[in-house]
């Protein structure tokens, strides 16, 4: 159902949180993103791509979560 945001890799330059059609992506308190997964539709129905990978300048931040099943548009 989600995307989220590999904490290590992460430099909060904050590209993806204005991005997503969700509000989904929010800032912790170290200065890094999180991905809300109860909010994430993996911008299906929004854009043809995943907004947040498609902006994230660090490869392999934004992944599937694999905790959780995808996202089914209702
Ligand atoms: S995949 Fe889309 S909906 Fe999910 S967090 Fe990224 S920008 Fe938001
Ligand atoms: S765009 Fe990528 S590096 Fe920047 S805050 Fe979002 S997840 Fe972190």
């Amino acid at each position: 159902m989600a995307y989220k945001i590999v904490e290590e890799n992460c430099t909060g330059c904050c590209a993806c949180e204005p991005e997503c059609p969700n509000q989904a992506i929010s800032e912790t308190s170290n200065g890094l993103f999180v991905i809300d997964p109860a909010k994430c539709t993996e911008c299906i129905g929004h854009y043809d791509e995943p907004q947040c990978v498609a902006v994230c300048p660090i490869d392999l931040t934004c992944i599937i979560d694999d905790n959780y099943p995808r996202y089914e548009a209702a």
